[in-house]
């Protein structure tokens, strides 16, 4: 049997009195795409922080690979780090760079990846999004949906396990989010590890193997798409799913 690449163990996240995450226990597989869905304040953001540590959980276990992250020192935290690649709802890329610049930057700074061969990844990743047109183009030049597909093609240059999205097109003007959804589509065939936070169902239907309903702190539900969306078990993901389809 393969290993997890992610495995939560009773996961627990609270800021002062507000319990914000409660008890999970999930683990994600290698190659599967997890789509996280539920309601506003639910604690969707929160969880995917501390699956990287990003937010060090109040309690429980997160693994990486088998390696329990809330046991590690902070050096060994960020050499795991380095292998999941995240992409917020904002793009966050250097204004003072150039699109391929910024690609190179981690490989190059982190991994004493040399010049050349940072170059050559940076234009191969930027055709994978469609972009290798724009490589020397500067941020405040690109659309939102080219922002954000950069933004995927930074989190690849480090080469990692798995990609968490945090609601990667919820800033995106409606017709940009296509182009980055099919980037991610694109990825997921390609047996990318994902864990992806969106407000996207259909994205959600087609890509995902599980859904992850996630509210008032806890994991409710986790089924396979088709069975979620017709045979919603909670009151909550039925009241949920009533407000957005
Ligand atoms: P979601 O992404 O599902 O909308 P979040 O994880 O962003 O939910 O937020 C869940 C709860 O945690 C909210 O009540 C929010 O106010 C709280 N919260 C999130 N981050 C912080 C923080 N850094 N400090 C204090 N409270 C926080
Ligand atoms: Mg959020």
């Amino acid at each position: 049997m393969t290993k997890p690449v992610i495995e939560v163990k009773d996961l627990a996240k609270s800021f002062g009195e507000n319990d914000v995450l409660k008890d999970i226990t999930e683990k994600v597989e290698p190659g599967q795409v997890i789509v996280v869905i539920g309601p506003s304040g639910g604690g969707k953001s929160t969880f995917l922080r501390c699956l990287n540590l990003l937010e060090t959980p109040t309690s429980g276990q997160v693994a990486f690979e088998g390696q329990d992250l809330t046991t590690l020192d902070t050096k060994s935290v960020n050499a795991l780090r380095e292998k999941m690649g995240m992409v917020f709802q904002g793009f966050n890329l250097f204004p003072n760079m150039t699109v391929l610049e910024n690609i190179k930057l981690a490989p190059m700074k982190v991994k004493h990846v040399d010049d050349a061969a940072a170059t050559k990844t940076a234009h191969e990743l930027l055709q994978r999004v469609g972009l290798d047109d724009h490589a020397d183009a500067f941020p405040s030049s690109l659309s939102g949906g080219q922002a954000q597909r950069v933004a995927i093609a930074r989190a690849l240059a480090m080469n990692p396990e798995v990609m968490l999205f945090d609601e990667p097109t919820s800033a995106l003007d409606p017709e940009m989010v296509g182009e980055v959804l099919n980037v991610m589509q694109e990825l997921a065939k390609d047996g990318m590890t994902m864990v992806v936070v969106t407000h996207e169902m259909g994205f959600a239907k087609s890509v995902a193997d599980r859904i992850w309903f996630m509210a008032d702190g806890y994991i409710q539900e986790n089924n396979t798409p088709d069975e979620f969306f017709a045979n919603p078990q909670t009151e909550r993901a039925q009241d949920f799913l009533s407000k957005i389809l």
